[in-house]
């Protein structure tokens, strides 16, 4: 047993249960140091304003359960390399222990303090935390990345689950706890104007919240999850992805909370199966938020349009179903998985603009902006993606409507502008007479756009761009 103090540097894994790192340093009955930093460093994308939201309500709950357990969380904003330099100086730290990550900015920062921190007589131990199977450890028979989902899955299963969740926390012994900054200092929280009020109420932040809804998805939802994950009109999903992208729960433990086979299970299991797919991908080709991953598309003639950008952004595009879903997406900083689909494809395939523009507003908008799985989900939508959605497959937002939310719920809960329109006008108001629409108190145009572009139309502009890169 060591007296030095050990230290615990908690990134995207804000959690007390089944935290590798911690509870290895509380096995090690040193002292210990659990410190957060908000990151400031050349080359690490900057955080989304959703994100940095979720990130205040997350380290107050962590703040929290460790203050029961003894420990107080430090908190520092800056460049990592300095901060942690200066703590294990100053605190005498003989090792540090920390989890994962995988965005390639950050693991080169993490290997230039694992190299300082050894060089100046102190250990250093990384762990498994947020992911069932290291993006490296899943290979092709040769050896290399697997492009494809279906034989990456099979391959993962088949490989099984590598760690188990870790046993109950044991107790800590708290080191002298370096000066720390507040989080009130770092302002992640909206104030004036406070756009965040729709967020707080639909969600429960921190560690608890996420036990919370995994318990209600497994205890409600998981039954019906393989039919029902399609339809934004019913709570069908887990919605545990902020956590997971916090690392307010690990997958480890959701997948031994859940059931291990049955139709339903295998169908949620296999969504994580992509969460993990995303990595691997974002470990093999860094450059996946920025850069095509099929080469081809680099050609793609593009629209430069920021008129339709911003429609597109505030939902207000005429298409009920995705003014919908960016509506949900801006007021709750999440959306339904099939809506981010079909909203996805609109801006690249119906305004033909940039995926990347979309990417970004995703990171900044979305509570679970996640490096692999953003910037994988946009490329795949988009057709330039591994294994990705052939690129003329155009969604049609009417026909995607009515299919999943087939009495329109879902749009008029986001939409009360068309609320009253009977339900064969819900998906595409400019079909209704205008006496119909004056009896819904709607006036395409002035209370509600009328559509940004025609579908048909858009559809064969799309097609015929495609045609560009293959010539
Ligand atoms: C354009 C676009 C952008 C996206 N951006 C993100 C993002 O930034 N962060 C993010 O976590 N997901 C993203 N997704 C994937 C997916 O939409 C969300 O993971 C899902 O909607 C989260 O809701 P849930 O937790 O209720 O999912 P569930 O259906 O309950 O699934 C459980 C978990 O599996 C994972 N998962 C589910 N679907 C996918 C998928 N298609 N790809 C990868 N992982 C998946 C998530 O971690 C999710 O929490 C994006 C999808 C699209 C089409």
């Amino acid at each position: 047993m060591s007296s030095r103090p050990v230290l615990v540097w908690l990134r995207n894994d804000l959690r007390l249960s089944d935290n590798p790192a911690l509870h290895a340093a509380a096995k090690s009955g040193a002292p210990v140091i659990a410190l957060y930093i908000l990151e400031e460093a050349k080359g690490l994308r900057p955080m989304g304003s959703a994100w940095r939201w979720w990130l205040a309500g997350s380290l107050r709950a962590l703040t929290e359960n460790l203050r029961a357990r003894g420990v107080s969380l430090v908190l520092r904003k800056g460049d990592p390399r300095k901060i942690i330099a200066e703590i294990a100086r100053e605190a005498q730290i003989g090792a540090a222990y920390w989890n994962r990550r995988y965005v390639v900015a950050e693991t080169k920062l993490d290997t230039e303090i694992e190299q300082h921190l050894l060089a100046n007589d102190c250990t250093v131990e990384t762990f498994n935390a947020s992911l069932l199977n290291e993006p490296w450890s899943i290979q092709s028979k040769a050896g290399g990345p697997i492009r494809v989902f279906t034989p990456y899955y099979r391959a993962s299963e088949e490989r099984g689950n590598p760690r188990e969740v870790t046993g109950d926390l044991r107790k800590l012994i708290a080191a002298k706890a370096p000066n720390s900054e507040t989080l009130a200092d770092w302002k992640l929280e909206p104030t004036k104007p406070n756009w965040a009020k729709d967020m707080n109420a639909s969600w429960t932040r921190g560690e608890g919240g996420a036990k919370e809804r995994l318990k209600d998805f497994l205890g409600d939802a998981l039954k019906g999850y393989a039919e029902h994950r399609d339809r934004p009109d019913i709570d069908g999903t887990s919605r545990l992805s902020p956590y997971l992208a916090h690392g307010e729960i690990s997958p480890h433990q959701i997948v031994q909370a859940s059931p291990a086979r049955g139709r339903d299970a295998d169908k949620f299991h296999a969504e994580l199966g992509w969460r993990e797919f995303s990595y691997h991908l974002l470990h093999h080709y860094p450059a996946l938020s920025r850069e095509n991953f099929q080469r081809r598309f680099d050609a793609f003639p593009w629209r430069d349009d920021n008129k339709s950008l911003a429609r597109w952004q505030h939902g207000l595009t005429g298409y009920p179903i995705v003014d919908a879903g960016m509506r949900q997406l801006w007021r709750t900083g999440w959306m339904h998985n099939r809506v981010r689909m079909v909203c996805a494809s609109f801006l690249i395939k119906h305004l033909l603009l940039n995926w990347r523009l979309g990417e970004a507003w995703f990171w900044d908008t979305l509570v679970d902006a996640d490096p692999a799985n953003n910037a994988a989900s946009w490329q795949w939508v988009a057709g330039s993606g591994a294994d990705a959605a052939p690129y003329f497959r155009v969604f049609n937002p009417i026909l995607q409507g009515e299919k999943f939310d087939a009495e329109g719920s879902y749009v008029r809960n986001w939409i009360p502008e068309i609320a009253a329109l009977p339900n064969d006008y819900i998906h595409k108001p400019w079909t209704a007479s205008p006496l119909e629409l004056a009896a819904a108190g709607v006036a395409l145009g002035k209370t509600y756009p009328a559509p940004i572009v025609d579908h048909q139309e858009a559809r064969e502009r799309a097609l015929r761009a495609f045609q560009t890169l293959k010539g």
